[in-house]
């Protein structure tokens, strides 16, 4: 079996309010459309550890770490972070979860254990900024797998695929002008976090900017035109996806109109590209998707072209 499938209790009781689209239920969806696919008996499953606290300080100035920390509520209440963004009692666990399943993930592929890993945990990462939480996001869980690759296996470039529809501004911000780092992605623009843009040619940051509406074979274009001969150039060690499912087109957190066949194309662009440089390395992490359906069903389809089924 060459493909990991990670999930764990902590991040279904991490909530925000019965108003937030992120809830626990998106994971129970992704869990039972998976069951329903059939691929279960086809990959693995592991089990995470929690991320260390000098795991998040190699990301996260300790500052914040500590503001978080002292601020976790008594159960039953919120600490107010912003309007997308609260913790309830158990948000600080689930977060150090959350972030071990990355480096849970970064140890399965360089163990040779399995091939690729998809992490399914919540909460998401790529918001989150070196000095603080937004975006319903508190540790930058890709930028804390990746700054661990680094340490703990020395490699020296990587890449970060981020796929979801909004702007990953944190792991931008992480990364900005470390050239081991290659990041890509396409966002909706404008749209929140309302970032400043980069000039790509100038930058590690291949991040594309799209119109709102526009269609899934601009995406494809900008996958094809822009990512492929960076990531060619760059030839990373391991590939890391930011992996959300907010711009399939039943998705109305975004406007934009891909489909779980445009996840599976992109998957196997990835996969492809894996397998050049990265002796297939790759481990990808949720980040948002927030139409229960879609979401479910792109994850699986996101999997399907992992494990090559
Ligand atoms: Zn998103």
């Amino acid at each position: 079996m060459e493909t990991m499938y990670i999930t764990h209790p902590t991040s279904f009781i991490h909530e925000m309010g019965s108003f937030h689209p992120d809830t626990p239920r998106r994971l129970d969806v992704i869990s039972d459309q998976l069951l329903m696919s059939g691929l279960m008996p086809f990959i693995t499953t592991g089990y995470p550890f929690k991320a260390l606290k000098h795991d998040v300080l190699r990301v996260h100035t300790s500052d914040y770490f500590n503001s978080l920390l002292t601020n976790i509520p008594e159960q039953g209440k919120y600490y107010f972070i912003d309007n997308d963004t609260m913790m309830n009692h158990y948000t600080f666990n689930s977060a150090l979860y959350a972030a071990g399943s990355g480096i849970f993930g970064v140890n399965a592929v360089f163990s040779n254990y399995v091939k690729n890993v998809f992490c399914s945990v919540r909460p998401p990462g790529h918001h989150a900024c070196s000095n603080k939480a937004m975006g319903s996001c508190f540790f930058n869980n890709i930028a804390i797998a990746a700054k661990y690759a680094f340490e703990q296996y020395k490699i020296s470039k990587l890449a970060i695929i981020d796929f979801d529809v909004h702007h990953g501004n944190g792991t931008e911000e992480i990364f900005f002008n470390d050239d081991r780092v290659l990041m890509c992605s396409f966002f909706q623009h404008p749209f929140y976090p309302y970032s400043k843009l980069l000039n790509y040619k100038k930058t590690n940051m291949c991040n594309i900017p799209v119109d709102a509406y526009s269609k899934p074979s601009k995406i494809r274009e900008i996958v094809s035109e822009y990512w492929i001969p960076e990531i060619h150039k760059h030839k990373p060690e391991i590939i890391l996806i930011s992996a959300g499912f907010d711009a399939h087109r039943e998705d109305d957190m975004g406007q934009l109109f891909l489909t779980e066949s445009d996840y599976a194309w992109i998957t196997d662009k990835i996969v492809d590209l894996s397998e050049q440089y990265s002796e297939g390395r790759i481990v990808s992490m949720l980040e948002g998707g927030y139409n229960f359906s879609s979401l479910s069903r792109s994850v699986v389809a996101h999997i399907r072209s992992l494990a090559k089924l």
